[in-house]
């Protein structure tokens, strides 16, 4: 079976795998340059910051326990079960990417964004933005968050299916990303009381030490105040942001040294559907990801990842 992964987040990333170790050919399609989706990581300030999922929570004994003890040793724990890596929280994606299993095969596509599926005399051809086909293949595994699955459905030979998916909204979010000359905090993590500021993590502790004793921090926006400054200018957001990070970070915290602003317009879901409704038997489009998962956590979303792969393996 050849089957097209739509996005190489943990949810396309899982189902690849375990269709390639049956013994059958994915291919990713994703419509960024690198690996992860929200799993995401950037360099700046000399130093690599988490942007997106801030800590990769590891449940004992589950699928994304075996990921990370597979694919990536190396993690730093932090609180709890939570781990991170100092190259940032890309690492497990890259890993899992280059982990092939022998079985089946694995291929990637960058940059590159999946607009339509057609039905073909010979399968469901997956077309690019320009209308160009990227390939004819046996079945589709949709990991994009629920909007943008539901504009893919609309473009599909089942219109109806995007329906379960409309219920699904997401919360956006503002990151501030931020390097301080100050003293290390003693945290992973801080929550301000009130204020716009949801967290603010201390990227430090992930095992990438101050440069030039330089602090670097990531705030998160709560949804009410990302909601209100996710057009606004990154001028507009530290103003707001910075004297709410002071709150927990020291009322003396000088000026930061260098800062950056990322926005996320689907972060986290605020609600579920659930993945055998989502998916009727028989259909060769199958949805994943965390529009479908049992629960918001990233362990949940690894499993839907294994579940497109068994019901696409199983029928
Ligand atoms: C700032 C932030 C904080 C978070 N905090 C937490 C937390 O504390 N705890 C927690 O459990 N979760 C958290 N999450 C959510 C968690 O990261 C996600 O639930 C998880 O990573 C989703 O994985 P996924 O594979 O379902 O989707 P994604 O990682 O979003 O992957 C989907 C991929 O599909 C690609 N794509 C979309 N449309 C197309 C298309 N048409 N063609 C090709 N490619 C396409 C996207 O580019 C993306 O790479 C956070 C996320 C963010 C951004």
């Amino acid at each position: 079976m050849r089957v097209a992964v739509v996005g190489a987040g943990i949810a396309g990333l899982v189902a690849a795998r375990d269709l390639a170790a049956a013994g059958h050919a994915a291919v990713i399609v994703e419509k960024s340059r690198g690996l992860g989706g929200r799993m995401a990581a950037r360099r700046v300030g000399g130093t690599v910051v988490d942007h997106g999922l801030p800590v990769l929570e590891v449940p004992p004994g589950g699928a994304v326990a075996a990921l990370v003890r597979e694919c990536a040793p190396g993690a730093v724990p932090l609180d709890g079960d939570a781990v991170a890596w100092p190259a940032g929280m890309t690492v497990l994606p890259k890993a899992m990417a280059a982990a092939v299993p022998a079985a089946g095969s694995v291929e990637l596509l960058l940059d590159t964004r999946v607009a339509a599926l057609r039905a073909g005399t010979q399968g469901i051809e997956v077309a690019q933005d320009q209308g160009n086909t990227i390939g004819v293949f046996d079945a589709v595994v949709i990991t994009a968050p629920a909007p943008q699955a539901v504009e893919l459905l609309e473009h599909s030979p089942e219109p109806g299916r995007a329906e379960a998916l409309r219920a699904v909204q997401y919360d956006p979010a503002v990151m501030l990303l931020a390097g301080f000359a100050m003293d290390e905090p003693g945290w992973v993590a801080a929550r301000p009381n009130s204020g716009p500021v949801a967290y603010v993590t201390n990227e430090a502790v992930k095992g990438r030490p101050p440069v030039d004793g330089v602090v670097p921090v990531v705030a998160r926006l709560r949804p009410d105040a990302s909601e209100r400054l996710f057009d606004a200018s990154d001028d507009v957001v530290l103003a707001e942001a910075i004297p709410a990070m002071r709150t927990v970070l020291g009322p003396g915290t000088p000026e930061p040294a260098w800062t950056q602003v990322k926005r996320w317009r689907y972060c986290t879901a605020r609600s579920q559907v659930d993945q055998a409704m989502a998916n009727p038997q028989g259909s060769r489009i199958i949805i994943a990801g965390d529009a479908v998962a049992p629960g918001p956590t990233v362990e949940d979303v690894a499993r839907t990842g294994e579940w497109a792969a068994r019901r696409l393996i199983t029928g």
